[in-house]
C-alpha cells in the first residue's frame, strides 16, 4: 500500500501536468447506436455536425491563443467523412489518436472485431497523415483484457480510457494516461433535447469553478488535469467561453507542465516512474 502514497516524478520544475483533449466524435457514436436501421432524422445528426463544422475550429483557435498543442482522438468514419481533420491537426502541431472506427462499444463485439476495427483505423491514419506511434483512447472509455492485448501488440504507444491513478501508470508495461470523469464535458453539457434527458444542461460557470478545484487539487497532488472535451458539445459559445477562462487560470503557473498525451506517455515510459506504477492485468474471480 505504501508505494500508492509516492508521489509522480515530473520533469523537473513542474509540479503536474496538463493534458487538453477533445474525442472528436461528430455523428459517430449516433450511427453506432442505429446500426442495421435506417436512420430517418436529421435533428441529433445536424447537431453532432456542429463539432466538425464549428467547435473544432473554435477549440483550434483558443489553443492557438494559448500556444498550446492538445491530444485530439478520431473515429475513423470521422477522419474519413471529413478528411480535413487530421492533415490539419497535425499541420497545426497537435496530436492525434486512435477512438474505433464507429466508436464501437469494445466490450460488445468479439476480439476479432475489434482487432480488424484497430488495423482499419490505423490503415486510415497512416494514409492521411503517414505512419507514426499512435495513441489510443477507447470509445466510451471501457477496455477488455483482450483489447489491451490488442493494443501491445499493434505497438501502440499509450491507452487513455482508465481511472486507476490520477496521474500517469503502466499496464502490462504499456502507458497508461488517464482520463476522469469529472473532467469530461459531456457529463455535464450532452443534451439531445429527446425527452429522454434527465436534466437540462449545467450552467458553465458552476463547471469552470469545479474544474479550477479539480485543478488546483491535481497541482496539489502532482497529478495530471486531463481535460477531455467533445468539438460539438464544448464548441458552443457559453463553453468555449469557460474553456477559455480555465486556460487562463492554468496560464498563470509555470510549475505546470502543459503538453499532450503522447509527450506525457513518452516521458512516463523513458522515467522511473514506469516502474514504480507498474500494475498487472487483474480482473477478479466472481466464484464465490
Ligand atoms: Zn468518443
Amino acid at each position: 500500500m505504501a508505494r500508492d502514497t509516492r508521489t509522480y516524478a515530473w520533469p523537473a520544475g513542474k509540479r503536474c501536468a496538463v493534458v487538453f483533449s477533445a474525442d472528436v466524435d461528430a455523428e459517430s457514436p449516433y450511427l453506432w447506436a442505429n446500426r442495421g436501421q435506417p436512420i430517418g432524422t436529421m435533428g441529433q445528426l445536424e447537431l453532432r455536425r456542429f463539432g466538425p463544422r464549428v467547435g473544432l475550429h473554435r477549440l483550434l483557435e483558443l489553443l492557438d491563443r494559448f500556444e498550446v498543442k492538445g491530444s485530439f482522438y478520431v473515429p475513423g468514419i470521422v477522419a474519413e467523412t471529413y478528411t480535413s481533420i487530421l492533415p490539419e491537426l497535425v499541420e497545426r502541431g497537435h496530436e492525434v489518436g486512435l477512438h474505433g472506427y464507429h466508436h464501437e462499444a469494445v466490450h460488445q463485439i468479439s476480439e476479432a472485431e475489434n482487432a480488424a476495427i484497430l488495423d482499419r483505423c490505423l490503415e486510415v491514419f497512416r494514409r492521411q497523415v503517414g505512419h507514426a506511434t499512435y495513441g489510443y483512447r477507447s470509445p466510451a472509455w471501457e477496455l477488455t483484457p483482450e483489447v489491451h492485448r490488442l493494443l501491445r501488440a499493434r505497438g501502440l504507444a499509450y491507452d487513455s480510457s482508465l481511472m486507476g491513478y490520477d496521474h500517469p501508470y503502466s499496464i502490462e508495461g504499456m502507458a497508461e494516461i488517464p482520463v476522469q470523469w469529472l473532467t469530461d464535458d459531456a457529463i455535464y453539457f450532452r443534451f439531445f433535447g429527446s425527452g429522454n434527458d434527465a436534466w437540462h444542461p449545467a450552467n458553465p460557470r458552476a463547471v469552470l469553478e469545479s474544474w479550477i478545484e479539480e485543478f488546483e487539487g491535481i497541482r496539489q497532488f502532482g497529478g495530471l488535469f486531463m481535460i477531455t472535451v467533445h468539438p460539438w458539445i464544448s464548441g458552443r459559445a457559453q463553453r468555449i467561453r469557460m474553456l477559455q477562462a480555465l486556460l487562463d487560470h492554468i496560464a498563470q503557473y509555470d510549475d505546470v507542465w502543459w503538453t499532450t498525451a503522447a509527450e506525457v506517455a513518452a516521458y512516463h515510459v523513458s522515467s522511473e516512474n514506469a516502474a514504480v506504477f507498474e500494475e498487472p492485468m487483474r480482473l477478479v474471480d466472481t466464484n464465490f
